[in-house]
């Protein structure tokens, strides 16, 4: 069923892929129930791991050549693809962005979050952070709601990005983008987080993505750390990533990674998604 060199899931398949999707919202549900003060960012991906081992998974980054853990943490100015370390122990008030897919079988879920630490006492910071977090969850949905509707897989991009502008004064990364997903985490097509000319894929039963806004209190200019992984914000501004992974069928859409299909955020967009059986 290969169109447009990336290959539409059949309806059994999508329900094959929604068991990865959802060990990947389990490992990063287990992971947001341990973000404290002074935990390691490499105990929360021994967490991760876990989970997706006990549902019978295992971590797709360990996939990606060259990367050996099971999620990304990237913390304040690091926007993705931060290395879990020993030596990276989350503070109050920081502002935390952890990346995490599960392959079962042959299908792969990719989903991501953000967190601020808690434990801060209130301040100007710690508003800004948690509004950017907001922000960048809120695009995210409008994303999803966009594709329930969209002819064209772009007018996603569109609608995140008149989401975040509508929002502030945020910076939105162009050098990564979302992306198919299927028996690999990473297929076509690219999903853009902002508005792009030209052609675009359809949205057609079986297509499945994986949408991912990354946003930026500041510029959107990053550099890579010299651990060759990190993605880092040039200024210094703090950064969010949100991702789910979102199946379209015959019958509307389902959000894999989200453990209620991503019905609670959809309806006050005035999308229902629909469960496929
Ligand atoms: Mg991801
Ligand atoms: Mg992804």
């Amino acid at each position: 069923m290969a169109r447009h060199g990336f290959e539409l899931k059949t309806p059994q398949q999508i329900i094959m892929m929604r068991e990865a999707g959802l060990a990947t919202a389990a490992a990063l549900a287990a992971v947001r129930a341990a973000v404290r003060p002074g935990v390691t960012t490499l105990e929360l991906d021994k967490i991760a791991d876990d989970k997706i081992q006990e549902l019978g998974g295992h971590s797709n980054f360990q996939l990606v050549p060259g990367y050996s853990h099971t999620i990304c943490a990237s913390i304040n100015d690091e926007v993705v693809h931060g290395i879990p370390a020993a030596n990276r122990v989350l503070q109050a008030g920081d502002i935390l962005s952890v990346d995490c897919g599960a392959e079962i079988g042959e299908w792969n879920g990719d989903s991501a979050m953000t967190v601020i630490v808690p434990g801060a006492e209130e301040s100007e910071l710690i508003a800004s952070r948690q509004k950017l977090s907001d922000v960048t969850e809120q695009s995210l949905w409008v994303g999803i709601a966009a594709l329930a509707k969209a002819k064209e897989l772009n007018e996603v991009g569109a609608a995140i990005e008149d989401y975040i502008v509508s929002q502030g004064d945020y910076g939105i990364l162009e050098d990564y983008v979302g992306h198919g997903i299927g028996r690999s985490m990473h297929e076509d097509p690219p999903v853009y987080n902002y508005r792009v000319r030209g052609k675009s894929p359809k949205v057609v039963p079986g297509l499945v993505v994986a949408i991912e806004p990354m946003v930026v209190s500041g510029s959107a200019a990053t550099k890579i750390l010299s651990d060759g992984w990190t993605v880092s914000t040039k200024d210094a501004s703090d950064a969010s990533h949100w991702e789910h992974t979102v199946a379209v069928h015959e019958g509307g859409i389902w959000v894999l990674t989200a453990e209620d299909g991503g019905k609670s955020k959809l309806a006050p967009l005035g999308v229902v998604p629909v469960p496929l059986v």
